[in-house]
């Protein structure tokens, strides 16, 4: 295949024709205490266009307020009802389960206890209390003892609800172990698995989506195991932006499921114009084209064919080539250059 002078040409940007702009959080709108940059205006300018902006975040300890708050603080327009928690899509299925005035043995913080409440549930921390289910999500007061009143709560047969089963989470000081490695501890001792309401399990999206009343979302987060699965799970299109956990080395690994409609360089990207991909799969050779770029996987050899001064476009176009040839990344001689960060950033 010859070298292309001319682009693919530009299409519609992600959030053409949607009606509701969900983002995940961290490393979406902000990385520790820091907004990530071009994250506020984007989301503004969404804002102003007259679409909903609404935020989902797998974290149990903090309350929609306190998310909300910590959101304006970055110059959002965010109210608590902007911030969809996995609590309150826990507490959602809970129902399902139990009705309002039953007795919940809770294992976590804040954000779970607020949300039981105010749906009229009862809270102990005691399995001696006979509970009607259990509620499991992450506090960093969370030890041993609490786990134990689960694991006896638990010998009875009663609803278990974990609000998400993320293994790990990112603090101040590393990675520490998350909610899933601690609900691992719980199943270990009663041998059961919980139902789990966080991304990448359809139930918080499903929270956003009826909150929202969208017919046409659109989700955008930094992690290809939770928010892209969960929003191709969930029936939604999903924008990949590269400001957090993943990055081009993950990307061109993904599997079909993990895979986004959209990979941007930060929130701007959201508005822009998106460039239009051009496909040629065949038995043995996959090409994709992407504005200038070009890359085809050929055999177990994947080919930059004609770079570009866009290292977005590239890999754009090597991850299509990727998915187009059906093989897996592992049987694939992949050069350095489709995986390295940039020097100069995503542009
Ligand atoms: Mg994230």
């Amino acid at each position: 295949m010859g070298l292309f002078t001319r682009g693919t040409g530009m299409g519609p940007s992600p959030i053409e024709g949607a009606d509701l702009v969900l983002a995940d959080l961290d490393g979406v709108v902000y990385r520790g205490r820091n907004a990530i940059p071009h994250a506020v205006e984007s989301l503004r300018g969404i804002r102003a266009r007259g679409l909903d902006v609404g935020y989902i975040t797998n974290n149990a300890a903090r309350t929609d307020e306190a998310v909300a708050e910590q959101l304006r603080g970055f110059g959002l327009d965010a109210e608590p009802r902007s911030v969809v928690t996995s609590p309150q899509a826990a507490t959602t299925m809970l129902r399902e389960h139990v009705a309002p005035g039953a007795l919940v043995l809770v294992v976590g913080g804040e954000g779970i206890e607020r949300e039981l409440e105010r749906a009229g549930y009862r809270i102990t921390r005691s399995a001696d209390d006979a509970p009607d289910a259990v509620m499991q999500g992450f506090a960093r007061h969370v030890g041993w003892e609490h786990l134990a009143e689960a694991a006896f709560a638990l010998a009875r047969d009663i609803p278990w609800i974990a609000t998400n089963q993320d293994w790990t989470i990112p603090v101040e000081r590393g990675v520490a172990p998350g909610n899933g490695t601690l609900v691992s501890a719980v199943h270990t001792a009663v041998q059961k698995l919980p139902l789990v309401a966080g991304k990448p399990e359809t139930p918080i999206f499903a929270e956003a989506v009826r909150r929202f009343g969208a017919t046409a979302p659109i989700f955008v987060g930094d992690r290809l195991d939770t928010d892209i699965r969960g929003a191709a799970k969930a029936g939604m299109r999903s924008v990949l932006v590269l400001t957090g956990i993943d990055r081009a080395k993950q990307l061109i690994a993904a599997p079909p499921g993990d895979r986004a409609d959209y990979i941007i360089g930060d929130l701007r990207g959201l508005e822009q114009p998106y460039p239009n991909i051009e496909i040629d799969a065949r038995p043995e050779r996959a090409t994709a084209r992407v504005g200038k770029a070009q890359v085809t996987v050929d055999g177990i050899d994947v080919r930059i064919d004609a770079p570009s001064r866009s290292n977005l476009d590239l890999l754009r176009a090597a991850c299509a080539a990727i998915a187009a040839s059906e093989k897996l990344i592992y049987a694939l001689r992949v050069p350095e250059r489709l995986y390295t960060e940039p020097e100069g950033g995503w542009i």
